[in-house]
């Protein structure tokens, strides 16, 4: 189907079919816009609060049907074990990999040595709070109330609720039972899917009212871009590098050689998420287009992405954990203290408890950085450094977080035994 047939469902076909393009565009023009005319960023910023709300509109129904039908039709045949401990091990392994690399570069390029102290801590977020609240983040995965964890869109309480419920369908004695509630959230899961297409629809429209904010926002504090230029472009330098070594280089040679799979492919069949992901920095908010592309795009199974996407998109953060580890050592650095080898360690483990602790929200992983600096001792001020160019290195990371999720997919997938290969 083309335009030129001129009927309603042709140009659906054809703008669906070429949605990523339609997202680059806006992508562009919101960057053009955004600098343009930073001062009527407003007329254009409902667009990406649209786009948002029909987003987080459908992630907690999505992620309970699809948890649910996904761990009852696992559970049948008992491979849910073996899937769960392949799911943690790529998480750990990859987030493990994407510090190193982090840690090795702010080594070598050493971006804090020399750069100026903050003099005040008044735009500091408020940090002691949520940085205590690792612990707690295990223990809040058990809900007291599995309605107020899905009122309020707590992600680890409703893995756990929906997992639990998905593993109790299958221990039900009564067969009828069973299949009912089975096919019930299959059913469901079938609607959320449609629901999900629907709003991925609006993303250019999204993309670019998101995109005219950000830019606005950066656009229209002079002062803000020079300091980033000189004192921080070091730092953001060293963070972009690393995600670029861990995005380009290590995520697509586990693909090549654990699985097989044509990087590039992948790539092209998760435009749409990355874009989005980079727009919005909420891996959370991306997870339906994540789940779809894999999906409909890559030929991957229900089974797996129902599984692996919700739990990776709230504790999968590659692109975090490089970021936490490189933005302590710049700290570090800046203040002057030396860090030898063991807490270089302390580093590297509290960067990895602070992604998988981190939500999939804008600017989590900012927050969580204090974890780290209080582990090694360092001055929680020194966050105030690094605050004013957050924004943008959050655009990126979450990038990556979401594109490591897509490629520990694939690759589960394929070492299940799934041949499908990329349809985009
Ligand atoms: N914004 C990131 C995400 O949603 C988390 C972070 O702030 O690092 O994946």
């Amino acid at each position: 189907m083309s335009l030129s047939n001129g009927n309603n469902k042709g140009f659906l076909a054809f703008y669906q079919r070429n949605l990523f393009v339609f997202i680059l565009i806006a992508l562009v023009a919101g960057i053009g816009v955004g600098y343009v005319l930073p001062h009527r960023a407003t007329w254009f910023t409902w667009m990406g609060d649209l786009f948002i709300r029909g987003l987080k509109m459908v992630i907690v129904p999505l992620i309970l049907s699809s948890i649910i039908s996904g761990v009852s039709n696992l559970g049948q045949n008992n491979s849910l074990g073996r899937l769960t401990l392949k799911t943690l091990g790529y998480y750990v392994t990859t987030s493990l990999l994407a510090i190193l690399t982090g840690l090795l570069l702010v080594n070598l390029i050493e971006p804090g040595v020399g750069a100026p102290l903050p003099d005040s801590t008044e735009n500091l977020p408020e940090l002691s709070a949520e940085g205590a609240s690792l612990k707690d983040t295990l223990l809040r995965m058990i809900p007291t109330n599995v309605f107020a964890a899905f009122s309020q869109g707590q992600m680890l309480s409703t893995i756990f609720f929906a997992v639990l419920f998905g593993v109790f369908i299958t221990k039900v004695k009564e067969a009828r039972y069973r299949d009912l509630l089975s096919d019930f959230f299959n059913a469901t899961f079938e609607v959320m899917m449609g629901i999900t297409m629907f709003v991925i629809l609006f993303t250019p429209l999204g993309v670019f009212g998101l995109v005219v904010d950000v830019v606005a926002e950066q656009a229209g504090d002079k002062a803000k871009l020079a300091l980033m230029a000189a004192s921080l472009g070091k730092y953001m330098l060293t963070v972009i590098a690393g995600l670029g070594i861990h995005a380009f280089v290590t995520l697509p040679l586990l693909m090549l050689l654990l699985a097989g799979i044509n990087p590039i492919h992948h790539f092209r069949a998760m435009l749409t998420p990355l874009i989005t992901a980079f727009s919005t920095s909420s891996s959370g908010a991306t997870l339906p287009l994540t789940m779809e592309a894999l999906e409909h795009k890559a030929g991957i199974s229900n089974r797996i992405t129902s599984f692996t996407i919700p739990l990776g998109a709230t504790i999968n953060m590659d692109g975090t954990a490089l970021y936490e580890c490189v933005a302590a050592m710049f700290i570090a650095q800046a203040y002057n203290i030396h860090l030898d080898f063991g807490q270089q360690l302390i580093v590297v483990i509290t960067a990895l408890l602070a992604s998988i602790g981190a939500a999939g929200i804008p600017m989590a992983g900012l927050v969580m950085i204090s974890v780290i600096l209080s582990a090694v001792g360092l001055p929680l001020e020194g966050v105030g450094m690094i605050l004013a160019v957050d924004r943008i290195l959050d655009m990126m990371r979450t990038a990556v977080n979401v594109w490591s999720d897509s490629c520990g997919a694939a690759i589960i997938a394929r070492s299940e035994g799934e041949t499908t290969h990329t349809v985009a």
